[in-house]
């Protein structure tokens, strides 16, 4: 395979070139080669892929839910066997770290792997003598046709967080990812085609906003799953209840980990410097601010400066590089902006990763590891998720100090602590008004058995991604109540 892809839709069982205007370009984040060309998105073609949802959707509910679960153990075979392709394909796009796309992929099969655990999960409850002579069961039933929309930072994982859950509980199901990584989760699409899954059961729309609004617009559609920003989020969730659909939005995010004086110094910094930069920053767990309290300040701000300045940059696929570049030149030139903006509003760069030059690739989007101490409370930074490799240090007089910091700020996707005392980590985990939570880890990223559990402007709807909620969100419960009187038998 080689550029330019062409990018085309998968819908009702057959792969079709979309229609409408053509959209932006598709780019390697490391060469600023041109891999394909995204289609703006058109509402023609969402209604194609959600028309044959529905038309698929009464024979997919009426497959019994261990036969819908072979598709899903054959994808996971065939996730398994191109799985170095699919990971190359990724780094290719959206620029990470080969070992960090492995790591994305894996992530994706764990997904499948629970999800084929539906006629398990699935399992509704009764009770026998409810009431004298009747008996009430709980049965839980697909909605229907379920959308998810994708963002560009984990392009085959993120939809994972989704299409396993809904087409095992019996739904069909419509992925629109980002138009700014179509080709990975396009590769998974081909290998979820050899899995036999019926026409219409899965389909693929690329594009932009055209596209999400016609997903959110359109009556047949039950359930719309949304992963990105938050501003996105929040309007994909007003638009999509004001059109009476289910919905759950998964938003932006600024964490927080605090550093406390009696932490393992070396697995501090280096896990700490693992979440603020791996993936360039471009991830929805990372520590985007350091909290530390009292005499962690010195030793912290010194250790975290020496491990992130010897961070190697470079292009994904090369061997020995740790940090790939952000995702486009356009956020590169965002991030650099907002590190300007915080030098300019006071704070002191440990570490300046603007201007980096890569050789051999000129036109990168290579943003270098960034620390910025003492970015002052009053700046506008101290809400703004950057995005990018950039940590931010501040310092704090003790824990509650700490948590009053980060209860004040708007987003809540994660915070973490390190410690060696069990009872300030436990209060931490107590009390922080975060939907994850690390205690000695850097990237709090629930497991495909856990919710993934933003809070605050970080999520907005009730049930989230993943584990057990998902099989909620995919299904209604519906409770019968029986009467059947011994008088009425004829014959026993
Ligand atoms: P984004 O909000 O720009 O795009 C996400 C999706 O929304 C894309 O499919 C895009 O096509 C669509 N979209 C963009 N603008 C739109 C608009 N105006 N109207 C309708 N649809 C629109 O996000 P992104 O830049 O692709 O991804 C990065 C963001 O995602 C970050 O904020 C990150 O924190 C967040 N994220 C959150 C989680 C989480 O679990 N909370 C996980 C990953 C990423």
């Amino acid at each position: 395979m080689s550029a330019p892809w062409e990018v085309r839709n998968y819908i009702d069982g057959e792969w079709r070139r979309p229609s409408g205007e053509a959209g932006g370009e598709v780019l390697n984040p490391a060469t600023g080669e041109v891999l394909a060309r995204a289609p703006a998105g058109a509402a023609a073609d969402v209604a194609a892929a959600v028309e044959a949802a529905a038309r698929a959707f009464p024979q997919w509910r009426a497959a019994p839910p261990g036969e819908r679960i072979q598709h899903l153990f054959r994808l996971k075979q065939l996730l398994e066997e191109h799985f170095e392709e699919i990971a190359r394909l990724i780094t290719l796009e959206n620029g990470k770290t080969l070992a960090e796309s492995r790591g994305e992929l894996r992530r994706a099969v764990e997904n499948v792997e629970v999800a084929c655990g539906i006629p398990t999960l699935m399992q509704g409850y009764n009770l026998e003598e409810a009431a004298r002579g009747i008996d009430e069961i709980l049965i839980r039933q697909p909605l229907g046709v379920a959308a998810a929309i994708t963002p560009f930072n984990f392009p085959a994982m993120i939809p994972f967080w989704f299409l396993p859950y809904a087409v095992a509980c019996g739904n069909t199901f419509v992925l629109k990812p980002s138009e700014r990584v179509p080709l990975s989760i396009a590769r998974c699409f081909e290998l979820l085609e050899q899995t036999g899954l019926p026409r219409g059961v899965v389909s693929l729309v690329h594009g932009g906003k055209p596209a999400v609004d016609a997903l959110l617009d359109h009556p047949a559609v039950a359930a719309i799953s949304f992963v990105g920003s938050s501003p996105v989020a929040r309007y994909v969730y007003a638009r999509a209840a004001a059109n009476g659909k289910r919905v759950q939005c998964q938003g932006g995010a600024k964490n927080h980990a605090v550093i406390l004086p009696d932490a393992d110094r070396e697995s501090t910094t280096q896990i700490i410097s693992d979440s603020a930069f791996g993936c360039a920053g471009q991830r929805c767990l990372a520590v985007s601010v350091a909290v530390t309290i009292g005499e962690a300040r010195g030793w912290f701000r010194d250790a975290i400066a020496g491990v992130a300045g010897s961070l190697k940059v470079g292009c994904g696929l090369d061997d020995g590089v740790q940090m790939g570049p952000v995702i486009t030149p356009a956020g590169k030139a965002r991030i650099e902006g907002l590190i300007g903006q915080g030098i300019g509003e006071g704070a002191a760069p440990v570490l300046d990763g603007r201007g980096v030059k890569i050789e051999g690739y000129p036109r990168g989007a290579f943003v270098g590891p960034t620390v910025l101490d003492g970015v002052p409370s009053s700046s506008s930074l101290t809400e703004t998720e950057i995005f990018g490799p950039v940590l931010s240090l501040i310092c704090a007089a003790h824990l509650d100090e700490a948590m009053a910091l980060i209860a004040r700020n708007s987003y809540g996707n994660a915070a973490s602590i390190f410690t060696t005392d069990g009872a300030a980590a436990r209060k931490f985990r107590h009390q922080v008004p975060t939907g994850n939570v690390g205690v000695n880890i850097g990237v709090a990223a629930p497991l495909a058995y856990f919710p993934f559990s933003g809070w605050k402007g970080s999520f907005f709807g009730v049930l989230h991604a993943q584990g057990r909620d998902a099989v909620e969100f995919y299904t209604d419960k519906k409770v019968v109540i029986e009467r059947w009187p011994r008088e009425w038998s004829r014959r026993f």
